[in-house]
Order: structure tokens, then C-alpha cells, then sequence
């Protein structure tokens, strides 16, 4: 282990460890069994309320005790995926941790997925039993496969709900069990790929990144993000493993998000930048009652600097932003003490060692791709060795695909791009976050994405798409960027859109972008 990971462990935890220790203190036990112990001591507080339904730790932990006996008495067995695809509510929580308790594999999958998605997660997955919701019940009957079929949300349609699930006898937690979870990349570049998770991925994952924020029992967390995501999930993981309490939206609203953090004085938000961002042009802002937030956490896609200063202004601290992936957890993140530099994403979380391969162009101003290792890494993708090769060394070190530099004074991480997102435009390498960065300072711009568009003359060409905050001068824009960057970086058009095309995390999909240059006119 560098000792340059060494001493961020040790700025963020406050104190000095000892590899090994650390290793076993963020690793140790399952999700299960810790959740258990919790309720056993917090058993009546209030854990988690999503839109408006509430359980206590305690009552938490029967529902998952029972739903893994279901489970277990339908023949799911230790590692059998189970797939979980309802909308966010508490009875997909409840599905969720009896999964777990029964030693299962918890398959998380977007409520939205279209029927081919959703087939060609079932083909590569093949799960034992789903909990699903009406729209996807409708997608699991027309491809088959699935014997176990538990309606969340209603009435089974003749099968089982999950209220039946909950008449079934509690069981332990399954004391040796199989991968935590089978979770898919977003994959706003290319087909969705498995990712297995240990229980000590997820725990070393979750509870470095409480160490690193101070997490207590007496916290209160508000979020509106998926539960298909490692993001909201892990807010969930953080809350059973400390026994605080969560608020979760099933739907992000500014509105009843800050109520939520008005009336349940939380004092920890999880939001991505899109919901920053609208949080700030949001007209009641200004009236909303967040004094009690100690800490706003943003992070699964870039925060672009004059965001983080906007709400600054609004929330009193700038958000401390963190960096991970599904295959590596929670990696990096700002100190909670500070300083927190808009831009950067701070120091690799106990546990995980960083460091930065060699940049392919040699070009320095872009760093290097981004390597992890330690507890939090995936060991490789689901059935898939040459991606796990490609991503993998024999010795642990993950290849994120993200580009990054470390500052040679303080030793934190800019993200700089992502090596995919890469233009090569007339011979010479431009990264779209570093245009993106200059454009996003002009005030007409609201949401901006540079991506390369297929050039007879320059191989590719770059062009920024723009979401426009009133009238927007595109030569203006231009200009700026000429005044700013070497001429091959700066956009040789600009195009206007309603909206990015953006997933449910709100990470802009490149793949869709590169369409919308011919139809989007500048
Ligand atoms: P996912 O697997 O969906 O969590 O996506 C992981 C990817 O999101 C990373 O590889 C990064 O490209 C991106 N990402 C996550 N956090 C940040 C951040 N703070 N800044 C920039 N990119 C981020």
C-alpha cells in the first residue's frame, strides 16, 4: 500500500491505522447480520420512511426475516439471483433486505427498463425469483423463465404479493452468503454488465464512507434517488448499519425533498449534480428551512464548479463531493473537515489505494486513467472474463475508464474525463469535462455536454450541446472558449437542446448524443 493512501486514511479517519485492522474493521460480518444487530439494539426507532410509509429497525428486521423464509421455503437457495424491479417504496426495501437475510444474490434493476432490457438482464442473469411491480410483471410473463413471481405495490394477479411473503416464518440470516449482489452498469457506453458483490464489497464500501463523514446513530438522511442504484442503496446500507434514520422520495420533487429535510431535521442530503441543479432554480429555495444539514453529499457524475459555488450561496457549505462506481464502491471523497475545492473529489476513502496509470497520449494536462484496489473492488464482471481482464490486473487494480490528476502539493483527485469520451479531433486529443468546465461559466448556459461527432475533415469533430438559460449566442460561446483553450478544444458548433439526454442518475448518455448533432440544427 502507497503511503500516500496511508496518510488520506488518516486525514479522513482522524486517526492512525493499521492496514490489516482496517481492512478487518471495514469487511467484517454480513449486511444481514449487522443489520440484525441493530435492530436488536435500536429495535423500536424509526428507520426508514419512503413517501410517507415507515418502519421501525425493528420492524425492519422481522419483514426481512420472514420474506427470506418465504424465500427459502420457494427453494431460493444461497447465491440464486432474485430480481428486484418495482419503483422505490418500503415493501422494495423489504424484498431487498430478505434477500440478503436469505443468503440470495439481490438483483437491483431500474423500474423503467424497457421489455428488451429487462430480457436481456433476465438471459444473462437468469433469477430464481423476482419481486416485481405490474409494468415489469407484464415484461417478466411475456419472456418466461422466472418460477418465483412476488407482485410489490398490489395484488399478485394470482401469484403471491408481498404481503403473503410476510406471512411466512422468520429466518436467521444465512450465515455464509453468496455474493450480496448481482448490480448492472449504467451503461450509458454500451451494454449493461453484471457486477457481484461481495458482503465486504458493499460493507467496506459503505462504512469507510462513515467513518469519513462522521456518521451517527442520531443522523437523519433525506434522499431522492433509485434504489436500482448503488447510490440510494447505500444510503439505505448506512442508516440499518448505524441505526439512524432515512426519508427517501420515491421521486425527486425540490419541494417535498426540502420539506422532507425541513420537518425530519435531517442533517445529511445525497443528491447527483441534476438534482443540485435543480434545487437551485427552484423559486421556493430561498424560503426553504435547511439550517439542520451538517453535511450535502454529491456525487455518480461531475459537479461542475460554479453548481458547487450556487449552492454554496444557498446551503451554506459547498457539497462534499465523493467519486466511486458500481465495480469499486464508494472511493474517494472530500474530507469532511475540509477544504472542500469545487472541482476536486479529494482522497482515496480508507481502505481503497489509488493511483494513476500512465496516460496512453502522454499527454500530461489529461493525467491518467484512474486505478483502485482494496476491499470495496468487485473481483470481476458476471460471465464476462475478457471485460473482467480488460478492467482488472492479477493483483487487484481496477482500470475505472475515468481520467484523472492528483495534485502534487495535497495529493487530492480531479476527475479530468472519462478515456471512452476521449475526442480525437484532427489527430490531437481533447477531453469534453475540460471544455465542458469553461462553457458551463458562460450564464446562458444551463446544462452543457461536448462530445465528437464523426468529421470527414477532422475524424471527429467537437461540438457542444448546449441547454440554453435564454437567448444564447453560439459564436459568443465560441469565443469564449477560444479565449480560454488551445483552438482544437474549442467547439466548432454549438447545438441547442430542451433537454440532455440523461439517465436516471442524471449522467448525460454520449451514445445518444452524437445522433442529435444532424437533427438538433446551431
Ligand atoms: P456508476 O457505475 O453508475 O456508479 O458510474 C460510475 C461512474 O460515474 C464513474 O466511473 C465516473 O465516470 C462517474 N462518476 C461518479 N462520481 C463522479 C464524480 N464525483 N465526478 C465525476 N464523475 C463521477
Amino acid at each position: 500500500m502507497a503511503d500516500a493512501d496511508h496518510a488520506a486514511w488518516r486525514r479522513h479517519l482522524g486517526e492512525d491505522v493499521e492496514p490489516a485492522a482496517l481492512r478487518e474493521r471495514l469487511t467484517a460480518g454480513t449486511l444481514s447480520a449487522c443489520f440484525a444487530a441493530t435492530a436488536a439494539e435500536r429495535g423500536d426507532a424509526p428507520a426508514l420512511e419512503v413517501d410517507g410509509a415507515a418502519a421501525s429497525h425493528g420492524e425492519l428486521d422481522d419483514r426481512a426475516a420472514r420474506v427470506a423464509g418465504f424465500l427459502r421455503g420457494r427453494g431460493v437457495a444461497r447465491g440464486d439471483r432474485v430480481l428486484l424491479c418495482a419503483p422505490t417504496s418500503l415493501e422494495l426495501v423489504v424484498a431487498y433486505l430478505g434477500t440478503l437475510r436469505a443468503g440470495a444474490t439481490a438483483m437491483p434493476c431500474d423500474a423503467a427498463l424497457t421489455a428488451d432490457e429487462l430480457a436481456h438482464l433476465l438471459g444473462d442473469a437468469r433469477p430464481a425469483a423476482a419481486f416485481v411491480a405490474r409494468d415489469a410483471r407484464e415484461h417478466l410473463d411475456r419472456v418466461g423463465r422466472v418460477t418465483t413471481v412476488v407482485a410489490i405495490g398490489g395484488p399478485g394477479d394470482g401469484g403471491p404479493a408481498l404481503a403473503d411473503a410476510l406471512e411466512a416464518r422468520a429466518i436467521a440470516p444465512e450465515p455464509d452468503p453468496g455474493p450480496a449482489m448481482l448490480a448492472y452498469t449504467s451503461g450509458t457506453t454500451g451494454r449493461p454488465k453484471g457486477v457481484p458483490l461481495t458482503h465486504a464489497n458493499v460493507l467496506a464500501s459503505i462504512r469507510g464512507a462513515m467513518l469519513a463523514w462522521r456518521w451517527t446513530a442520531d443522523d437523519v438522511l433525506v434522499h431522492a434517488l433509485p434504489l436500482s442504484h448503488q447510490h440510494g442503496l447505500s444510503g439505505v446500507h448506512a442508516t440499518l448499519l448505524a441505526g439512524s434514520r432515512a426519508v427517501v422520495a420515491g421521486r425527486f420533487e425540490p419541494a417535498v425533498l426540502c420539506d422532507a429535510i425541513a420537518a425530519r431535521r435531517a442533517t445529511v442530503l445525497f443528491a447527483v449534480p441534476a438534482m443540485y441543479e435543480r434545487l437551485d432554480e427552484w423559486e421556493g429555495i430561498a424560503g426553504a428551512d435547511l439550517s439542520s444539514l451538517r453535511l450535502a453529499v454529491s456525487g455518480s457524475a461531475p459537479l461542475s464548479p460554479a453548481l458547487a459555488e450556487r449552492i454554496a450561496a444557498r446551503l451554506g457549505q459547498v457539497p462534499l463531493e465523493r467519486y466511486g462506481s458500481t465495480e469499486a464502491g464508494l472511493d474517494v471523497s472530500n474530507l469532511y473537515d475540509g477544504p472542500r475545492r469545487p472541482g476536486r473529489v479529494g482522497w482515496p476513502l480508507p481502505g481503497i489505494e489509488l493511483r494513476l496509470a500512465a496516460s496512453e497520449s502522454g499527454d500530461e494536462a489529461s493525467g491518467g486513467e484512474i486505478l483502485l484496489r482494496g476491499p470495496q473492488v468487485f473481483g470481476g464482471y458476471w460471465h464476462r472474463p475478457e471485460a473482467t481482464a480488460e478492467a482488472l490486473s492479477e493483483d487487484g487494480w481496477f482500470r475505472t475508464g475515468d481520467l484523472g490528476r492528483v495534485d502534487a502539493q495535497d495529493g487530492s483527485l480531479e476527475i479530468t474525463g472519462r478515456s471512452k469520451e476521449l475526442i480525437i479531433s484532427g489527430g490531437l486529443n481533447v477531453y469534453p469535462r475540460e471544455v465542458e468546465i469553461v462553457l458551463e461559466e458562460h450564464p446562458a448556459v444551463e446544462r452543457v455536454a461536448v462530445a465528437g461527432v464523426p468529421s470527414e475533415r477532422w475524424g471527429e469533430e467537437v461540438v457542444a450541446f448546449v441547454v440554453a438559460d435564454g437567448d444564447l449566442d453560439a459564436e459568443a460561446l465560441i469565443a469564449l472558449c477560444r479565449e480560454r483553450l488551445s483552438a482544437y478544444k474549442c467547439p466548432k458548433r454549438v447545438v441547442v437542446l430542451d433537454e440532455l439526454p440523461v439517465n436516471r442518475m442524471g449522467k448525460v448518455r454520449r451514445d445518444a448524443l452524437a445522433t442529435m448533432a444532424g437533427d438538433g440544427g446551431d
